[in-house]
């Protein structure tokens, strides 16, 4: 049966290929009794899993000798190996099918919960973080249990897989990197989310807040995902795919036509010159922001450097990831965010963010953990001055409020430049420090923002997200999240003016930057720099290229003084025209 699901799309693109549901055993496990006479075939059931998931790791382990994996990997199917042999994983299960007549699933994830329990009572960060090599083992189980298989299915030259999942850490989505996948879908998700903006680096269509695409739609089905037009539709029948073949066709020839942008310089049609910088979130996506064509990077998300991995890098393993892509930007700037941890970018094991926050987005999240933490920010200060000598590096600084935490995040880096000048290591001694305005407390107080630091970039998902009071990874709140709420447009526009009248530099790096919509808006408003997904670079410079940015300038002024939405998308439809 031919059906349609709607959701919010946070790539365009179309995508046609077989859907792959992402499972998350543990979640999916029924309790049922057994008859006495069942036991010992079920007991055997659970052996054959458990035997058949020691196969698995071997089959991994002999991979990854002969291939160039990291050292981490055979220590990981080391501890995953340890688990899976530990009795409390293979013997208790089996007595308590024994005593409790019920099905091996239930029986193996009720010991998992036990231990799970115990590992939250170790003090040792190192110990208790062992809890997730606990359930990805049993989840590695179940799945054997539950007939589904360990390994995602890439895309391969004949079949395009979707993946289709309830919901995708910023964790999960970044390891999706290293395989192909023409599309994929969730039933949650902001489009704002962390997981959405991984999303859109993987260059793929994707469609987030299903809601329930699922529990309908089954292994192996056939699906179009149309990001642009926020909709999947399962199981098409033959006319809608042929008509979707060649909307897809059309939207590569087009594609390929902006690659002759490339080396443009993006200038509007009154002769000013705009800056379009990339955000990366990993030193390989580089190589898109390059294609497309980046004269800088506006925006290394480097928290993700600390995810997706045992334990946190080192203050050498960060310096390479800075020095890379400085490097390889070759002069041009680059701006390495310090961590932004906390919120819906979790890692395990890190004080402070392991408890669990009453309110994470307005907890101990990014600037804040690292005031916390100051023997983590030194390390990663030192990596990213170290790096500084490679290339053009500079600094931002993530949620940022007051005046005091200015001062502090300014001390740390002067103490992180005295350890570096003591051991003689060089540096760029004048490197730029700019603070991220993502809170409105930050703009209504941004004089104190523009005196004590060199630029300013204006991360807008987080600004509208804290003025609007929606959580931007909530798909229940999704429709109140609005860029074009009267109240956000002021406060952008506001940041603007304020940072260009005291000639300091300003930027915006949130997810508006690259919304085609918005760039006439941003520009009349007076922003001359974007930092965005390496994806839209091409597509805004075509707008850039095809604005005046003066002539803009009194319409745009309508559009902040008004309060009625409807005469703002009015005003919107018009500028765009
Ligand atoms: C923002 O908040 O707009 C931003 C660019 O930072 P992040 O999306 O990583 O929170
Ligand atoms: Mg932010």
């Amino acid at each position: 049966m031919s059906f349609i699901l709607h959701g919010i799309g946070v790539t365009g693109g179309i995508a046609i290929g077989r859907a792959q549901l992402v499972s998350h055993a543990t979640l999916e496990v029924a309790h049922y009794a057994i008859r006495p006479e069942q036991v010992p075939a079920e007991i055997a059931r659970l052996t054959q899993a458990i035997h058949a998931v020691q196969k698995e790791l071997e089959g991994l382990h002999g991979a990854m000798t002969s291939g160039d994996a990291p050292a981490e990997f055979g220590a990981f199917l080391d501890v995953h190996w340890m688990i899976l042999t530990d009795p409390t994983i293979s013997e208790t299960p089996k007595r308590m099918i024994a005593e409790l007549h019920c099905n091996a699933e239930w029986a193996l994830t009720q010991q998992m919960a036990v231990l799970v329990e115990q590992f939250d009572t170790i003090e040792d960060p190192y110990l208790r973080e062992r809890k997730a090599d606990v359930v990805q083992v049993v989840e590695r189980v179940l799945k054997v249990l539950l007939g589904k298989p360990g390994a995602l299915r890439a895309s391969s030259a004949e079949e395009q897989t979707i993946l289709v999942a309830h919901d995708l850490s910023p964790a999960d989505v970044i390891q999706f990197k290293t395989h192909h996948f023409a599309a994929f879908l969730t039933d949650l998700g902001g489009v704002t989310s962390h997981t959405a903006i991984v999303a859109r680096s993987l260059n793929v269509p994707a469609v987030v807040a299903t809601h329930n695409a699922r529990a309908l739609i089954r292994e192996n089905e056939l699906l179009i995902v149309d990001g642009a037009k926020n909709v999947v539709i399962v199981n098409p029948d033959r006319s809608v795919l042929a008509e979707y073949r060649l909307k897809q066709g059309e939207f590569e020839i087009e594609r390929k036509k902006l690659k002759r942008l490339k080396t443009t310089r993006p200038t509007t049609l009154d002769g000013l010159e705009i800056e379009l910088f990339a955000n990366i979130e990993l030193p390989d996506d580089l190589t898109q922001a390059l294609e497309n064509g980046a004269t800088g990077v506006g925006l290394f998300r480097s928290e993700f450097l600390f995810l997706n991995r045992q334990g946190l890098p080192s203050e050498d393993e960060q310096f390479e990831a800075y020095r890379q892509v400085a490097a390889g930007m070759d002069g041009r700037p680059v701006t390495v965010r310090t961590f932004d941890l906390g919120a819906d970018k979790h890692k395990e094991g890190l004080d402070g963010l392991s408890r669990v926050a009453p309110n994470p987005a307005l907890g101990l999240r990014a600037i804040r953990f690292c005031l916390a933490e100051p023997k983590l920010f030194i390390t990663q200060l030192r990596a990213i001055l170290r790096a500084s000598q490679y290339g053009n590096i500079n600094i931002l600084v993530p949620m940022l409020v007051s005046a005091a935490e200015i001062d502090q995040t300014l001390v740390m880096i002067a103490r992180a430049k005295d350890s570096l000048r003591e051991q003689g290591v060089p540096f760029d001694a004048g490197i730029k420090v700019g603070g991220m305005i993502e809170i409105p407390a930050a703009v209504l107080g941004i004089g104190t923002f523009i005196r004590r630091l060199d630029f300013l970039s204006i991360g807008t998902n987080d600004l509208i997200q804290y003025t609007l009071a929606v959580d931007r990874a909530d798909e229940a709140v999704s429709h109140l999240y609005d860029p074009l709420h009267p109240a956000v447009l002021r406060l952008i526009a506001m940041a603007i003016d304020t940072a260009n009248k005291a000639n300091v530099p300003i930027a915006v790096c949130g997810e508006m930057a690259g919304d085609l919509r918005l760039t006439r808006m941003l520009l009349g408003m007076g922003l001359r720099h974007f930092s965005m997904h390496p994806a839209h670079l091409l597509e805004v410079k075509q707008r850039v290229l095809g604005s005046d940015a003066a002539a803009l300038r009194p319409m745009v002024n309508r559009m902040r003084r008004s309060d009625d939405p409807e005469r703002v998308a009015e005003l919107l439809d018009r500028l765009n025209d």
